[in-house]
């Protein structure tokens, strides 16, 4: 890990260099993923391991804990990847890592994988999250080809955490705030409902929290018509569950919403 930039109150930037990284390959993708994977506080094994070892030799109390960040930016030449982690107050693995993280440390991680880029045959775009889809919608805005429409619709805690993007493209962004809201679960799905849709097809890209998720996701597809094939749309994490909790019900969430509507 080279450097960290508190970005917002609540997100963290962490940029590595060093290690393995001549041997990445990065998919032509803006919401790239990699899997970190971060060991217990004194955990048997060295900084540097490879998760499979450890799951293999070592108890499971001693395994690391495991999350996906999105790859924010990666530049091949000087060999950079950076991470943008939101910290949550102090709970979880992650954020918690990222809140004290030091010039030095290791980051394990495997991947990256990806699969979404801005169709540049879209008549326009729509872009929909909170923090944690921040550093895939950041890095789509920017790859924009010039004067494409983008309506981006953004959740964060208040005007300190929200984040400066750029983008050639003809951007309608709109950030909303938690702060004062008693609440905060209908935001983003109420501001969606009452955008205003240029005309066209659209490529949308819809990530963030489950629930909210996936009641916009009901929305596009029922009340505005979009097909699932010019969507991307992944719940990304649940709210008052760890990730582990999450993961153990996340493809029967997931079966359950696309049979909703499918
Ligand atoms: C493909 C993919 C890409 C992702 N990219 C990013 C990224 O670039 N940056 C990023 O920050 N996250 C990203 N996430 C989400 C991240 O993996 C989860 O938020 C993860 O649960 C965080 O782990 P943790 O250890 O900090 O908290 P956990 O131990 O998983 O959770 C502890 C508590 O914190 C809550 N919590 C978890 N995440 C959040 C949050 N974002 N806001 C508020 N409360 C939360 C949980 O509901 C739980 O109650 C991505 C997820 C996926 C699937």
């Amino acid at each position: 890990m080279t450097t960290t930039q508190q970005l917002t109150p609540s997100l963290v930037r962490v940029v590595l260099g060093g290690g393995d990284l001549a041997a990445l390959s990065m998919p032509d993708a803006t919401d790239a993923y990699v899997n970190v994977a971060i060991p217990p506080p004194g955990a048997p094994y060295d900084d540097i391991f490879v998760p499979a070892d450890v799951r293999e030799r070592f108890p499971k109390e001693t395994w690391p804990a495991r999350r996906r960040y999105t790859v924010r930016s990666w530049d091949p030449t000087a060999q950079v990847l950076t991470l943008d982690f939101v910290v949550h107050g102090d709970t979880g693995v992650a954020g918690p890592w990222a809140a004290g993280v030091q010039v030095g440390d290791v980051l394990v991680f495997e991947g990256p994988n990806g699969g979404y880029l801005p169709d540049a045959d879209a008549d326009w775009h729509l872009m929909v999250g909170d923090e944690s889809a921040l550093p895939a919608i950041a890095a789509s805005l920017e790859i924009l080809t010039p004067g494409a429409k983008a309506v981006v619709r953004l959740v964060c805690d208040g005007p300190a955490h929200e984040l400066e993007l750029s983008s050639p493209g003809e951007v309608d962004l709109l950030w909303l705030h938690r702060a004062g809201v008693a609440s905060d679960e209908d935001l983003l799905v109420s501001s969606v409902k009452v955008a205003a849709f240029p005309e066209g097809r659209v490529h949308a890209f819809v990530h963030g929290e489950a629930v909210e998720i996936r009641e916009i996701r009901r929305h596009l597809l029922v009340d505005r018509g979009l097909t699932r094939a010019d969507m991307s749309c992944s719940p990304y994490w649940r709210r008052d569950m760890a990730d582990e909790a999450w993961r153990a019900v996340k493809r029967d969430f997931v079966a359950a919403m696309e049979t909703e509507v499918a």
